[in-house]
């Protein structure tokens, strides 16, 4: 049977039957894609515990008939820190949770990258008030969901954008919109979170009143934009305060 090896994150785990498992894996090579794993909750399994949510491993996967079967796995990262607190298994599980959600089959490896990155970094800080914020920000623009913020969407003006529309995924100046959700440093925040170099995306200050304004518009973007609500997000706000 023909085989290829992939490397990938565990993003979603689904115990089948007796002592089966069904991921679904985020690779470098293939985009999103199913696996089965076999007998994987066995003690005697050598695979199990590259075989987990949240690692990183080498898998060794052929073509069954409704998706992938793993023959083989070893654990290239496991993010294991992150169950050992509660507030960031949290968080790691929305991010896993959202890119299932919000990414198609058979993308380009950019959105693996900013998954891994954002894990690395949720592992060491707990500045969850700009983790999560940046993480949906890019995450949705890679994904397609890119929202046009360089000028009023209404007159063209660069100046003076006082408001996001979480709908339309445009923002407008302070003649063209009654309305106001952000001030001039939160309009720059986001403007950096769209567009700095993916190794800079956490590097920035923020005042709290710019934190909990990112917060709501982004939150409000994936809302709109995706249509669906996720129970990990839910769970993260009722057990957490983000900002
Ligand atoms: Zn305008």
């Amino acid at each position: 049977m023909k085989t290829t090896t992939v490397k990938g994150l565990i993003i979603k785990e689904t115990k089948v039957g007796e002592g089966n498992k069904i991921f679904t894996v985020l690779t470098e090579e293939m985009g999103k894609i199913q696996v089965s794993a076999a007998g994987v909750r066995s003690f005697k399994s050598k695979i199990s515990g590259a075989c987990s949510l949240f690692c990183y491993s080498k898998f060794i996967i052929s073509k069954g008939k409704s998706m992938y079967n793993v023959s083989s796995a070893d654990c290239i990262y496991n993010f294991f820190t992150l169950r050992n607190d509660f507030e960031k298994l949290s968080y790691a599980t929305y991010f896993c949770d959202l890119t299932g959600s919000v990414m198609v089959e058979q993308q380009d490896n950019s959105v693996l990258k900013l998954l891994l990155n954002t894990l690395y970094y949720l592992e060491k800080h707990d500045n969850y008030s700009v983790i999560k914020p940046v993480f949906e920000l890019r995450l949705m623009t890679m994904c397609g969901f890119a929202p046009l913020i360089s000028s009023c969407n209404n007159c063209g003006e660069k100046d003076e954008i006082t408001y996001f529309s979480a709908d339309d995924g445009v923002v407008y100046c302070s003649k063209c919109s009654p309305r106001t959700n952000m001030n001039h440093d939160t309009y720059n925040a986001i403007f950096y979170i769209l567009y700095c170099d993916d190794n800079k995306i956490f590097s920035f200050n923020a005042s709290g009143e710019v934190l909990s304004q990112l917060n709501i518009l982004s939150e409000n973007y994936v809302a709109a934009q995706t249509g669906n609500r996720l129970k990990s997000l839910d769970y993260l706000k009722n057990n957490f305060q983000i900002i």
